[in-house]
């Protein structure tokens, strides 16, 4: 009898792991990896400021390749219980679909995971070809200090090896099958904050007021694109996101003004070349001011932790997108849009590529998943298995 990854959801989803709590849901994990025959290991890492976090790392095999699955258990609180049609920590089933926070984001997708595994173990003598491990952080939705980083730097110290891996996250936009992740854009926040001179505004003359700079030099980031975009990204994207001055009165000329920005950036740039760019840019349009060189700008830039990164489409992304094409009947986008994940920590170790469940309903009222897409997804990871250590 094959593994049921119904059952292995519901029974995820009944833990109310909201971030930062266990909820029981590594617990759970740990149980059904262990009776398959994984090693497994729960890690607390914590973090001045921060809550103690649980995590899970566990693996069955000690030859290469090693295969992983990585996700987090920890999801994203409820909201207003009453709004949702069915409790929200209850795995309820009702008509074609199972409710739940979490179901696609992503507790769906780690049953899944383990529903293929113990399917590919149980027919293959209990044993892999290689090694197949499993990542779980519990600290993927919060802050994310405690979580995929100290896991990988963890596995790293104690002489993990992994060979490629699969992130479980609803990488799909609208149907199952449309879209594999095989990158994301880096982000970065910065300031841009101008001072020109105070004064009296019935004497301009005596002061130099920093918006008409700002205003410039807002103008120059924006006017030209920061590159063409190519083959696996579309183009890096600068938008302003406040601008601040403060002032109060009515006649005076301020003395600062401030702007903040976010930048979604593409694999033409690393976070050092960008804000040398945007730098050169904006000195370039200050230069173009009759000021007498009295009004200054500097950029602040915000610590990043979110770098740019792709996984070439190759042997391993065309592994993936067969199996997807084989069980849905479409081929996969291999996109790189959208926001940052935990893939952005793991590239540094092994490629890897994002596949999960379909996001419609993430973070939202009435987070369900149709009971089809558990056992297609299912099936997907199964034929990965099946192909990788064939
Ligand atoms: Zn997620």
């Amino acid at each position: 009898m094959s593994a049921d990854p119904l059952a292995i959801a519901r029974d995820l989803l009944r833990c109310p792991s909201v971030t930062p709590a266990e909820g029981g849901a590594l617990e759970f994990l740990d149980g059904v990896l262990k009776a398959a025959g994984f090693t497994v290991h729960r890690m607390i890492f914590s973090e001045p400021g921060a809550d103690d976090v649980e995590n899970l790392y566990a693996r069955i095999g000690n030859a290469a390749p090693n295969l992983v699955f990585a996700g987090h258990t920890d999801v994203v609180p409820a909201g207003d219980e009453k709004a949702w049609k069915h409790p929200p920590f209850a795995g309820t089933v009702a008509g074609s679909q199972l409710y739940g926070r979490g179901a696609v984001d992503m507790k769906g997708g780690i049953a899944c995971a383990v529903a293929a595994v113990l399917d590919h173990l149980s027919k293959h003598g209990g044993k892999p070809k290689g090694s197949i491990s499993f990542l779980i952080t519990g600290d993927e939705e919060g802050i994310a200090v405690n979580g995929t980083p100290k896991l990988l730097k963890w596995a790293a110290e104690r002489g993990e090896k992994f060979d490629h891996c699969i992130l479980g996250e609803p990488s799909n936009q609208e149907e199952l099958g449309d879209t594999i992740k095989i990158g994301r854009r880096g982000s970065l926040n910065g300031h841009l904050i101008v001072t020109g001179r105070q004064g009296h505004v019935a004497y301009p003359q005596r002061a130099d007021n920093p918006i008409r700079a700002l205003v410039k030099l807002i103008e120059a980031l924006q006017g030209e694109p920061l590159d063409a975009g190519n083959a696996n990204f579309q183009r890096s994207h600068l938008e302003f996101t406040t601008v601040d001055v403060g002032n109060k009165t009515v006649n005076l000329i301020p003395g600062e003004a401030r702007a903040r920005f976010n930048i979604r950036f593409n694999d033409c740039h690393t976070l050092d070349s960008l804000k040398a760019l945007l730098e050169q840019r904006a000195a370039k349009a200050a230069g173009d001011f009759a000021t007498g060189g009295k009004i200054k700008f500097a950029f602040k830039w915000e610590p990043s932790n979110a770098g740019v990164f792709i996984t070439k489409p190759g042997p391993f992304t065309d592994l993936v997108a067969t199996a997807v094409a084989d069980v849905t009947g479409r081929n996969p986008e291999l996109s790189t849009a959208g926001g940052t994940s935990d893939a952005r920590f793991i590239t540094a170790f092994c490629p890897v590529v994002e596949f999960g469940l379909v996001g419609q309903t993430m973070h939202a009222v009435d987070e369900r998943v149709p009971i089809a897409d558990l056992r297609a997804l299912t099936m997907i990871y199964r034929k990965i298995l099946d192909r990788y250590f064939a």
